[in-house]
């Protein structure tokens, strides 16, 4: 038997897993599969050639497609069940108007969380241990004369990879609190100049161990912010750790910071391996990690963090990059930002 085309696209749309619907330029309902009427608690018969801004505000219709959702997927909770909607504008020679694509993704959602909770309670749990062994390779460290000198090689080695062992567990924990809005941001009134010459410091140390060099061109005279200094050293930190991690042996960290146009103005920058344009723009999503990077170690979570960080002080973070040359990140602090205690949270950004 033979069916004509169209009537068999109309069958295929009603088999299909995932709603459709489609407004035409003007936003009347033209098509409504049964998908769509199931995720929408709607019956076609009462909506199909209405306007959807002429239908009562609080039906799920009206919400799910007043929102914009051309340029990235919106994710709605309609009555229990999480509906991700993306919608795309239709040439004229396809009927013209919005089509719109509904998903149910309650259960990717929940299995996403019970893992997010899963990797948080593993992490968390793992994290006891690891400091109490510190707590003892550090003893050990404080005995080193009564230790035979071809045993302190190993015990720098032990006491270097627990704190980076550390470190990545507090970024995934960290990235765990920040998707669950617990990551916590104090801020007071401090003198941010002790902090950066902290970190400069620190960074000098972690670049001569890798045979680099390190250049501190700190500003004077930076008046007093409201920071949560801890989690700004973290910042720095670890945009001179990936300096010093991604430059070659014999590179140079720029470590600089200057105060203009009521902002502080932190950047670091290095003479490494780069990043390509392509990847530039998802540098700071989760768990992104370059080409390049691989070989480092590394979570691909140290950059979304500190993203998230800035942005709490009000603040944001960019970076210029050559593939093969090298890469500047800048941190812009506002030197005046009311409010000080928040807590983070982020999208659940990932990397695709
Ligand atoms: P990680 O360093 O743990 O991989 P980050 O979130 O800190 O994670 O960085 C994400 C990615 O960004 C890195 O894996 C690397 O590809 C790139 N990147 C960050 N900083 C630099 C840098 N200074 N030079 C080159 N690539 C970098």
């Amino acid at each position: 038997m033979q069916v004509e085309p169209e009537k068999n696209a109309a069958m295929l749309l009603e088999r299909l897993d995932c709603g459709v619907v489609h407004l035409d330029d003007t936003g009347k309902v033209l098509l409504v599969n049964s998908k769509a009427e199931e995720l929408l608690h709607v019956q076609r018969g009462r909506v199909l050639g209405r306007r959807v801004d002429m239908l009562p505000l609080r039906t799920p219709l009206y919400r799910v497609l007043s929102e914009d959702s051309q340029d990235a997927p919106v994710e709605m909770s309609l009555e229990g069940t999480v509906i991700q909607v993306r919608s795309f504008g239709l040439p004229a020679g396809c009927g013209g108007g919005e089509l719109y694509q509904l998903r149910d993704v309650t259960a990717e959602r929940k299995e996403r969380r019970q893992r997010e909770e899963f990797v948080a309670m593993m992490t968390h749990d793992l994290k006891s241990p690891l400091t109490v062994i510190m707590g003892y390779i550090q003893a050990l460290v404080g005995e080193k004369a009564k230790i035979d000198a071809s045993l302190h090689l190993f015990l720098g080695e032990m006491d270097k990879s627990s704190a980076k062992m550390l470190s990545m567990i507090d970024d995934v924990l960290d990235a765990y609190r920040l998707e669950a809005g617990l990551l916590q941001i104090d801020r007071c009134r401090c003198d941010i100049r002790p902090l950066l010459e902290g970190c400069s410091r620190d960074g000098e140390r972690e670049a001569a161990v890798h045979g680099s060099s390190f250049q501190s061109e700190l500003c004077d005279e930076i008046p007093p912010l409201e920071l949560d200094s801890k989690q700004i050293s973290r910042v720095f930190a670890n945009l001179i750790g990936n300096a010093v991690k991604f430059t070659p042996r014999r590179g140079t960290i720029t470590f600089s910071s200057e105060v203009r146009d009521g902002f502080l103005r932190v950047q670091v920058a290095d003479t490494g391996i780069g990043i390509p344009p392509e990847e530039l723009p998802r540098i700071f999503n989760k768990y992104f990690r370059a080409q390049g990077a691989h070989g480092f170690k590394g979570t691909g979570l140290g950059l979304t963090i500190s993203k998230a960080i800035v942005e709490a002080h009000g603040g944001s973070i960019g970076v210029e990059s050559t593939a093969g040359k090298g890469s500047r990140f800048s941190v812009l602090l506002p030197l005046r930002e009311e409010g000080s205690h928040l807590s983070v949270k982020v999208q659940g950004q990932e990397t695709d």
